[in-house]
């Protein structure tokens, strides 16, 4: 058989990557001597690699993924707030098995909508689902819902996700209305799925920005009693960039060397 049809049979089985490197790799197994079962698994490796990261790039779309940002590019020495080995524990993943909520809290820049992220695209990676939120736009999107009569239907794309990042809770003070909606997703998320949460905001002023003490409890009690907490104190990463790059002009002017 030649090369053409070999090539037009893999394109029928919807084989496509295997089809495009087939002569390359052909060429390959002779000059490098692989065997028939080498050369398959090669041809293979490539046409899965291909498949996972299409599929990736797919559900991170779905999930509306603001931005993609990686643990890799998390700059632990920049940020002592942040311990290294709980992340690196969370990066494992086994709080979605057990449904477990992690909470980012600390003043802005810090890297807390950075580290959720981080964490959803590893979970996107390992074949979970999940989904991008700010409290803001959650509570706009399903009152619009709810004026069309649509709220149970659109409720869904907030409930059946593994994994939900609500970011940015306590920038703005929520009417009765909007806490509402956010009890409903946290009690209704309970022990279902994980929500990973940004806030600028301790518990103690929760009931402040929810206008209702008893309902900023009765959120709290859900969200937190499988859950982990990582409260980042320290300097917005922005800023101590800024603060960086100045301090490496001083000196010059100062001593006349280049500073550190
Ligand atoms: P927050 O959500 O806490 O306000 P962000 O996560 O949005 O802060 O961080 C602000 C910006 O700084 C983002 O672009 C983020 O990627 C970056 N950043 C923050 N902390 C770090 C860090 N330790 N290492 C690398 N980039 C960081
Ligand atoms: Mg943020």
């Amino acid at each position: 058989m030649n090369p053409v049809m070999v090539r037009s049979q893999l394109e029928e089985l919807g084989l496509m990557e295997v089809a495009r490197v087939l002569e390359t790799r052909a060429e390959q197994a002779v000059k490098s001597g692989w065997s028939y079962i080498e050369f398959l698994g090669q041809l293979l490796t490539e046409e899965v690699a291909v498949r996972r990261e299409r599929s990736l790039r797919t559900r991170t779309r779905l999930a509306r993924i603001p931005a993609v940002k990686t643990l890799e590019d998390f700059d632990f020495e920049a940020q002592p707030g942040v311990d290294r080995r709980i992340i690196e524990e969370l990066a494992t993943l086994t709080f979605i098995d057990r449904t477990d909520n992690i909470l980012f809290l600390g003043p802005p820049g810090v890297g807390k909508s950075h580290l959720a992220l981080a964490l959803a695209l590893r979970a996107l990676e390992a074949g979970y689902t999940a989904y991008f939120t700010t409290l803001d736009h959650f509570v706009r999107d399903l009152q619009r819902a709810e004026a069309n009569q649509a709220l149970n239907r659109r409720f869904r794309v907030y409930l059946k996700p593994r994994v939900l990042v609500v970011d940015e809770i306590g920038y703005l003070p929520l009417d009765r209305a909007a806490a509402n909606l956010f009890f409903q997703l946290v009690s209704r998320r309970y022990e279902r799925g994980s929500i990973i949460l940004t806030s600028n905001k301790s518990y103690g002023d929760w009931a402040s920005f929810l206008g209702d003490p008893v309902l900023a409890a009765a959120i709290l009690d859900r969200l937190l009693h499988h859950s982990v907490t990582v409260n980042i104190r320290g300097e917005s990463y922005r800023l101590r960039q800024r603060r960086k790059a100045g301090l490496s002009v001083t000196p010059v002017t100062k001593e006349g060397v280049p500073g550190t």
